[in-house]
């Protein structure tokens, strides 16, 4: 059995370190916010390399949080991805802006920025690039228009924790970006954690006090916010956690590595990335004709797969009041029926791997 992530294996490995950072918030009740959550901002905006790291109860929250920051809201246009999670989309909608959908490049699986220009109105202020599958987005083009126009760049790094675009690292390339902790993300809580990342201080300011009821100190209400705090055993797993993410990222691109040189001169489309490009791969996505019975014979095989995403978001029942017909997306939609994610994880071992491929090209014939 080949399962698709293996969030168990990992625990195992790291057992001694994760269970004493849970048992040192339980000696202290440091559950919500504090210590824990402050000394995690602090590694991860070391790792990152930028001034300000604002945590948050996930990255859903994260995304809403900064669109309000930045005075996003109702009469405003974001600009985003059509192949992404909901969230991306869904933050856009939930601080009352219009959500504008842009197709994806056919192998970056990223938002096609020739496309932005003719989706600029004078009501457009942001544009939220998502580092797809861990890829990174075409930062210069998105910074070039959001120049020229005069917008907001909010990063979607939810899936592309230390990935790198011409040697920046993913999340200090806008003006503020967006991460998700979520268990299965490259970097994962035991439960759900976010975080908002940026060099601007006023925008952290706003951050932190809309994510802890309008405040910052105690009583010290400024405004109204919300409560979206990271609780202390979430900071602390992360905390006990990030001193490996550069080991497990150097696992999963070496994993993608075996995968591109035993999947090379089949009928699979493989990912393509550019050389100055550090693709992280939350995920390792393929394309493959009749993908449904593949997934399934891979199942009957034991080797669980996953799909992300099957259907485009403005192809979404979500958003079919917007009248989205497959041809506005033909890039998206062509490949929602063919995207195909195969097991990628830094625990997965090189005869797993082979295991997989030898299955898959079998199965493929
Ligand atoms: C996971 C994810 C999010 C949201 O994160 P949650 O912590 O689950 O709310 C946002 N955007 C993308 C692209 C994601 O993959």
């Amino acid at each position: 059995m080949i399962p698709f992530v293996n969030l168990k294996q990992q625990y195992l490995n790291h057992q001694i370190e994760i269970d004493k950072a849970i048992a040192s918030v339980i000696n202290e009740t440091a559950f919500i916010s504090g210590k824990y959550a402050n000394t995690f901002e602090n590694e991860f905006a070391a790792y990152l390399g930028i001034k300000h790291v604002m945590s948050c109860a996930n990255g859903t929250d994260s995304l809403e949080i900064l669109l309000k920051a930045f005075g996003i809201g109702p009469g405003d246009d974001v600009i985003v991805p059509a192949n992404s999670w909901i969230s991306t989309s869904e933050s856009v909608s939930t601080v009352g802006a219009q959500v504008v959908f842009v197709d994806a490049l056919p192998l970056k699986y990223t938002i096609d920025t020739s496309l932005i220009e003719s989706k600029i109105t004078k009501k457009t202020k942001a544009i939220v690039p998502v580092h797809l599958y861990g890829c990174p987005a075409d930062m210069d083009e998105i910074m070039a228009l959001a120049n020229r126009y005069n917008l907001i760049v909010i990063e979607d790094c939810a899936q592309s924790h230390g990935a790198a675009y011409k040697g920046k690292k993913t999340g200090t390339i806008g003006h503020a970006s967006s991460f998700s902790f979520y268990p299965g993300k490259n970097l994962g809580a035991y439960g759900d954690a976010g975080a908002m990342a940026t060099n601007i201080d006023d925008v952290a300011t706003h951050c932190r006090m809309l994510a802890n009821h309008g405040r910052l100190g105690k009583h010290d209400h400024g405004i109204e916010g919300r409560n979206s705090r990271l609780d202390g055993i979430q900071a602390a797993i992360l905390s006990a956690k990030l001193p490996f993410l550069e080991k497990w990222t150097n696992a999963r691109i070496a994993n993608a590595a075996v995968y591109n040189k035993l999947l090379a001169n089949s009928k699979l489309i493989l990912p393509s990335t550019p050389d100055n490009y550090r693709h992280v791969y939350h995920l390792y996505v393929v394309q493959v004709e009749n993908r449904n019975e593949i997934q399934e014979q891979l199942k009957a095989r034991n080797i669980e797969t996953g799909i992300h995403y099957p259907i485009a978001l403005p192809l979404l029942k979500a958003y079919q009041h917007l009248g989205f017909r497959p041809e506005d997306f033909p890039v998206s939609y062509s490949q929602q029926g063919k995207l195909l994610s195969l097991p990628m994880y830094a625990e997965l071992s090189e005869e797993q791997i082979n295991c997989v491929c030898k299955n898959l090209l079998e199965i493929i014939g």
